[in-house]
């Protein structure tokens, strides 16, 4: 375990305050801040402009948070490439890093795997291990830079876990992540992904922020939903889509509906209607992302007519509707899969004890 305090999730404000407890000037914080979050360095030691006396006593006090690669695969069909990373103890997440023609964008991890045990997802075969803390979300972003020697212009957080059960550290990450003397990613380009847990939409929609909130509904009634997602037991479909229609008036930003079709679950014209209603006259748009058949369960995606008339159906009811573009197909891109099958060969997987 350890018990020294994670640097890089400080604000430059904190940084500057902490400094100064130690008798040292604002401008110490900018650099160290720039270490951290511009280049992205792993050690105290990497901090050139700063005295040895001033790194050895950051270091006794402050770990730099760092993903190291453990597994790398890229994709042959497209650039694509997916991160195994693991943490100072030995927990290990997946990220990974898409070519568009706009430039790099990442997916990252907000939790060593999720407690939300949506049935066809990954991530959460052996439940939630822990929260990653801001720095650790941070340096997926850094290691993935530094590895490819590229900048990332833009930042999913549609990884493992669920991000709005990692609240504070996430409203951290976006904070730091945005930062213009850090990657500078403006929340315009970032995208936030939540399975459902209206209370923390709610809290997410008061800090009105430019990010894009997407909301995996899956399925258009309880009936279906609940069986696919447990957190629909808790906040059905008309509640969850309350909470969205609430968020896009306060924020006046479109929502992105993940949709993942699923033959002879949810793809049904009966299921096209139902969500055309639903969605009808709301500023959103249907991601519909055919099922990856994970290993641990059955599900099969649905083939291209029922995709195509589900679409269709969506246009009657003036819901706009596109198939996700499926990257690394060929690498397990999905995220929670890599991680799961290392796991089964040779477990990396550490218990947090305290
Ligand atoms: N917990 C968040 C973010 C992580 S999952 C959420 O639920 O939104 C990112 C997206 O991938 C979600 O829309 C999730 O439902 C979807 N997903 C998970 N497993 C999948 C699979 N096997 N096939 C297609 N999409 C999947």
């Amino acid at each position: 375990m350890n018990h020294k305090t994670d640097i890089k999730s400080f604000n430059k404000t904190e940084l500057e305050e902490l400094l100064s407890q130690r008798g040292l000037p604002k401008y110490r914080a900018a650099q160290i801040f720039q270490w951290l979050h511009v280049q992205g360095v792993r050690s105290f030691d990497e901090m050139t402009n700063l005295s040895k006396e001033l790194r050895s006593s950051l270091q006794a006090d402050f770990y730099i948070p760092f993903c190291t690669i453990e597994r790398k695969l890229v994709s042959q069909k497209d650039d694509t490439v997916k991160y195994l990373f693991s943490l100072y103890d030995g927990n290990t997440v997946e990220s990974v890093l898409m070519h568009y023609k706009y430039g790099y964008s990442i997916c990252v991890s907000s939790q060593v795997g999720c407690k939300m045990g949506c049935k066809f997802c990954a991530s959460t075969i052996n439940g939630c291990v822990r929260n990653l803390s801001a720095g650790e979300i941070l340096s997926q972003i850094h290691a993935a830079q530094n590895d490819m020697h590229i900048r990332i212009s833009h930042v999913v957080l549609m990884g493992m876990g669920e991000p709005l059960d990692n609240f504070e550290n996430v409203m951290r990450f976006l904070e730091l992540v945005s930062d213009n003397a850090g990657i500078n990613i403006s929340a315009r380009n970032i995208s936030l992904s939540t399975c459902g847990i209206v209370p923390k939409i709610k809290e997410l929609e008061n800090k009105k922020l430019q990010i894009t909130l997407s909301v995996s509904l899956h399925a258009p009634n309880d009936s279906i939903r609940s069986e696919m997602m447990p957190v629909n037991n808790k906040w059905g479909v008309e509640e969850l889509l309350c909470a969205c229609r609430s968020y896009v008036k306060a924020t006046s930003r479109r929502i992105s509906f993940e949709y993942a079709m699923i033959s002879g679950v949810n793809d049904s014209a009966t299921c096209a209607h139902d969500l055309g209603k639903k969605l009808q006259g709301m500023l959103a748009h249907v991601n519909l992302i055919p099922v990856n058949t994970v290993k641990e369960n059955s599900f099969h995606k649905s083939d291209k007519a029922h995709i195509e008339a589900f679409i269709d159906i969506l246009k009657k009811y003036g819901v706009n509707a596109t198939v996700r573009r499926t990257l690394g197909s060929d690498i397990n891109a999905s995220c929670g899969q890599l991680r799961s099958a290392a796991m089964q060969e040779h477990p990396l997987q550490k218990e947090v004890s305290d």
